[in-house]
């Protein structure tokens, strides 16, 4: 049986649901650490706290050994400077990636000192890290000796635009001469999930998949106070789950598409995986957690079936030096990703725009391809079988031209830049900033609650995450170590019972998808490119009739839908903490990706700072940290980790 067609020409009917239902039904499970969310900083989290020997229960909503955005693979492991091939320190490094503004300078110092370690601990779980069956020998960044893989992306230079200068590349001190940088590394991420699961099990974490968790509870129901555990519901069977934790670790990355629905004609997609849906971030915002940067937000980057996948060709990400030309074989100057002109991952704007100037001159003939047969056969390889059939979805892409008889040595690969365009503006997506704040021990505002990877503001990319996993493992396990035995408020668990199973306890109304279709729409009206208070008050205004007049009328015929339907009810909390967010930076901003038409003044000092947001007894509350909260990287980091292990041991 192939498809939806083949079965109903067979059977005659839709198949019945074919799991047990237990709606109503409770399993308690009792855990030292609880982590939510398997993705790749879950599974580091749970692999570390188990280490330690604590009894660790690890909650995913899909299946863990390939569930997230990494689930399917990644081709590079980025900002690895402590890798014996780098020519840079990394808490230099550490301290340049936090020139960015808005960035999360604690997450990054974690990842720059442990995931050189990180990546080490994955290869003796199985990951594949090195050209071990010599396979890319002379291709550029191949290291005979260690067979490690470096990647042209930043070799050189990397260069960000602060808010009121341009920097051009950079001098490091611990690279005077100007060397390749060398810091990311070239792998095959699709033997890592597969591994980290493995890991888990051997290590004794109990892994509940198709579990999506709800809620956070807290010690008396109360919000702010210290987290105790959380609920959950089988998506397959619809049992509702109640874990109890001393100390809990979030890692559900992320919000999916607030702006967007089009599960028709493309699937839904987005740059992050399907189950992203802020879940995470609105049961720690209705715990009472401090979030920040939440009013970032971007165009929408992906697919949608509206467009091409993002990825464009020579200059783009996976495709990093593959030469571009234009339909007359001409030269354009892309890549500036290769190893001639390394540096971020697409191309700067200048360079697009000297583009755009030249085609619309007639300089260039649209379209533009990937010049493959131009490179060298090993350079070609490295890039079209190991960087795209590793990177994750990239995979499919490679396949379907591979099947339909493409050859890489011999054909050109049509690139979509320029005869595409953009998305459109109010197509946006929450992923560029916002999260759940941190401390150094990467616990969240509340008591007993961490987080990890891209649930945490600021997000970053794999290793990242996977850095970051490992070390809220780590802190997570040392205060379950020491606190004291988590109660339960029976209270909280029957109210949140309640919310999880009103959509099944009717049987018409309004399904998941009309719902996440008002939504979106909403937020593209009201909360888009450009706002202002009014819009954004509307904004809200709106979303709240939707809560008091839409969400009474869900219903859901099954655990799965039941599933999509709460989902929707975290999208519409995501998209409202977007909203008060965005009132209250009454300034527009270019790092933010923020525009409000009544604050037009871009970056003013006064407003270079972070906006905090909370729920206190039910209410939004403001505060503020100043950029480079975190005090001094290196020294807050060693501060905290004098026991650490790690190959790399500062300076
Ligand atoms: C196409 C693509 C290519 C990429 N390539 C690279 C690359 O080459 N290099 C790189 O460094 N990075 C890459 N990235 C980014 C990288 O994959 C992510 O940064 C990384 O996966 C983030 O890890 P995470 O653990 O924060 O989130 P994820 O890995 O996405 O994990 C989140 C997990 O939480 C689960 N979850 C969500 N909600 C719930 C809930 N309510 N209950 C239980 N579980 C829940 C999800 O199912 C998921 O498994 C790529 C991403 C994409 C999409």
């Amino acid at each position: 049986m192939s498809t939806w067609h083949d079965y109903f020409k067979e059977q005659g009917h839709a198949p019945d649901w074919p799991y047990p239902i237990r709606f109503d039904q409770e399993q308690e499970i009792d855990a030292d650490v609880l982590v939510i969310g398997g993705g790749i900083a879950g599974c580091w989290a749970a692999i570390s706290a188990a280490r330690q020997g604590l009894n660790v229960v690890l909650a995913e909503k899909g299946d863990t050994v390939r569930s997230g955005a990494g689930g399917p693979g990644c081709d590079h492991w980025c900002d690895v400077p402590a890798n014996p091939l780098s020519n840079v320190d990394p808490d230099e490094w550490a301290r340049h990636m936090a020139e960015r503004p808005y960035c999360n300078g604690i997450g990054l110092q974690i990842q720059c000192r442990e995931n050189y370690d990180t990546l080490l601990e994955l290869e003796q779980m199985g990951g594949k890290v090195r050209d071990s069956g010599d396979e890319y020998v002379g291709a550029q960044g191949r290291d005979e000796k260690t067979k490690f893989m470096i990647s042209p992306r930043y070799t050189k230079v990397h260069s960000y635009v602060p808010v009121d200068e341009k920097t051009e590349g950079k001098i490091f001190a611990s690279n005077p001469e100007g060397k390749l940088n060398n810091v990311v590394i070239r792998v095959w991420g699709s033997t890592f999930k597969p591994v980290l699961k493995k890991e888990c099990q051997r290590l004794g974490v109990k892994i509940f998949d198709r579990v999506m968790m709800t809620s956070l509870l807290t010690e008396n129901g109360a919000q702010g106070a210290r987290v105790v555990g959380a609920t959950g519901l089988n998506s397959r069977t619809g049992e509702f789950m109640i874990f109890k934790s001393k100390s809990t670790i979030l890692a559900t990355s992320g919000a999916g598409s607030i702006w967007l629905i089009s599960t028709e004609l493309g699937g839904y997609c987005n740059m992050m995986s399907r189950t992203i849906a802020g879940d995470g971030t609105a049961m720690a915002w209705k715990a009472g957690a401090e979030l920040t940067t939440m009013e970032s937000t971007g165009i929408v980057r992906i697919a949608v079936g509206y467009k091409h996948k993002w990825y464009t060709g020579a200059g783009d990400a996976s495709y990093e030096n593959v030469p571009i030309v234009d339909a007359n074989g001409k030269r354009v100057p892309f890549p500036i990703q290769g190893w001639v002109d390394a540096g971020y991952m697409v191309p700067s704007p200048e360079v697009e725009q000297a583009v755009r100037e030249g085609i619309l001159k007639g300089e260039y003939a649209l379209p533009f391809y990937g010049d493959f047969p131009a490179m060298p056969e090993v350079e070609r390889n490295a890039t079209w079988k190991l960087m795209l059939g590793e990177e994750s979805t990239t995979k499919v892409i490679t396949k379907t031209f591979n099947d339909a008889g493409y050859d890489p040595s011999r054909d050109l690969l049509q690139s979509y830049r320029y005869i595409e365009g953009n998305s459109l503006a109010q197509w946006r997506e929450a992923s560029y900033g916002g999260g759940i704040l941190v401390d150094w021990d990467l616990k969240t505002s509340l008591e007993g609650l961490y987080a990890a990877g891209t649930q945490m503001f600021s997000p970053e990319d794999h290793s990242y995450a996977a850095a970051t996993g490992r070390y809220a493992g780590r802190k997570a396990a040392a205060y379950a170590r020491q606190v004291g035995e988590p109660q339960i408020s029976r209270e909280q668990a029957v109210l949140e019972k309640a919310r999880v199973y009103a959509p099944v306890k009717r049987s018409s109304g309004m399904e998941w998808k009309e719902l996440h279709a008002g939504i979106a729409r909403a937020m593209q009206y009201y909360c888009s490119e450009f706002k202002t208070e009014s819009l954004l008050n509307m904004g809200l205004g709106t979303l709240r009739k939707i809560e008091e007049e839409s969400v009474p009328l869900l219903f859901a015929l099954d655990p799965h839908k039941l599933m999509r339907s709460l989902e929707d009810l975290s999208l519409l909390t995501y998209a409202q903490i977007v909203t008060h967010a965005s009132l209250a930076r009454k300034a527009s901003s270019i790092p933010l990706n923020f525009q409000r038409i009544d604050y037009p003044a871009l970056d003013p000092p006064e407003w270079r700072k972070y906006l905090t947001l909370k729920l206190e007894n039910g209410k939004v509350k403001a505060g503020e940290l100043p950029l480079a909260f975190w005090g001094d990287m290196k020294n807050q980091y060693e501060a905290r980790n004098k026991d650490y292990t790690g190959v790399y041991k500062g300076k």
